[in-house]
Formats: C-alpha cells, structure tokens, sequence
C-alpha cells in the first residue's frame, strides 16, 4: 500500500485522514517515521509554515508528506493571530489568554469579521501543491460552549447562529477550514493525478 507522512503527533487529525483514506494510502505519523524533534514553525505566514514542515520531513526523511497549518484571522486585526494563533498571547500557549487577548483587542469595535484558515500542503515524488480551506464567521463577545477547542467559544461561522463550541464535531468538520483542505486533499488523492 501506498505510505504518506501526515506531519503530525495529533492522534485526533491522524484517525480521522486514516478513516478517509485509509482504504488507498497507510498514513504514517511523524512518531511512525522515528521524527521526535520539534520541527521549527518559523515563518511568517500559513502558507509557509504549513510547507516549511512538509519540506522538512520530505528532505529529512525522504518521505511522501503532508502537512497542515492553521490560523484564526480577524479583520480589523489586520488578520492576526493568523499564523501565531496558538501563542497569540505567549508561548505557554494558553488558550483562554488568547482568547481573551483577541476579545480585548475587539472591545470596541464593530467590524467583528473574522475567518479561520488551513493551508495543507502536500509533496508527492518532488511536487508540491497546496490546499486552502476557509470558513468565513464573526467573533462575539463572551465564550458559548464546551466543545470543539481553539478559538471555537467565540467564533461563529456565517449562516448560523451557534459558535463552533456549541455544534456538534460532525457538523463543524462539514464546513470548518480543516474540513474543507482535507476535502481537496482528499480528492486530489483520490485522483489520477496524484498517482504514485
Ligand atoms: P494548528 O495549525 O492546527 O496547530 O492550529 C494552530 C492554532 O489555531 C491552534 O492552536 C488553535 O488555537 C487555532 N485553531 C486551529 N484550528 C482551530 C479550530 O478548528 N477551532 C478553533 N481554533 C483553531
């Protein structure tokens, strides 16, 4: 069967492209490829990111790869936490500070607009191609729910009046950013394309 890096130790992101693309491809984790280093998230935007840890397994470990990279973009912020959401407010990474930091920093405007964004990047035998996923959606004042995790108690994605902490995972993976770059993903994969 056909091995892919899936550059990542989050067993929850790991099962869930396994159940996809299970069926085609053996997705290793970076713990499966014996890669037990940090590997450095340096770059300046998402895009970069997401492709500088791809890269990095690709020439390190000569491995088929993917990576994926995340960032929470507000508008009025200039589209930041973007790509330091996870250490917006430090880098104990502590959400409820980050959270907080962003709620702070909006205190008084109107303009709320705000998107979620995942970049996967993916290189197959040398090639490299990318995949965007965006959710469009508003940041409200307080925290609502308990689910999901991240930026998700105040952030509510257009058409709908819940914040993703207050949907069901089945339902926010439908139409969440990560949702829709693994969709691409998913399909480029699936593909003659993308035979190798
Ligand atoms: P990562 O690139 O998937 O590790 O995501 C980076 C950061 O973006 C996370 O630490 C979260 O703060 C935020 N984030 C990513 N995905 C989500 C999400 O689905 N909901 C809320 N926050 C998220």
């Amino acid at each position: 069967m056909k091995e892919l890096v899936f550059a990542t130790n989050n067993q929850h992101k790991l099962r869930e492209l396994q159940q996809i693309l299970g069926q085609q491809f053996k997705i290793l984790s970076l713990e499966d490829i014996g890669c037990h280093e940090d590997i450095p998230e340096n770059s300046p935007t998402i895009e970069e990111n997401s492709m500088d840890k791809a890269i990095y397994v690709h020439e390190k470990y000569g491995k088929n790869c993917f990576a994926d990279d995340t960032g929470l973009e507000v508008e009025v912020l200039d589209g930041r936490p973007g790509v330091i959401s996870a250490r917006y407010a430090g880098d104990e990474k502590n959400m409820d500070k980050n959270i907080d930091k962003v709620l702070s920093e909006l205190k008084d405007k109107t303009n709320r607009k705000a998107r979620f964004k995942t970049v996967i990047s993916l290189i197959i035998k040398n090639k490299r191609y990318q995949f965007e996923g965006i959710v469009n959606g508003t940041i409200i004042k307080d925290k609502r729910g308990k689910g999901g995790f991240g930026y998700d108690p105040v952030f509510v994605p257009d058409g709908y009046d819940i914040t993703f902490a207050e949907m069901d995972a089945e339902k926010k993976n439908k139409i969440s950013h990560r949702g829709r770059a693994v969709k691409k993903l998913v399909e480029f994969l699936l593909t003659a394309d993308a035979d190798f």
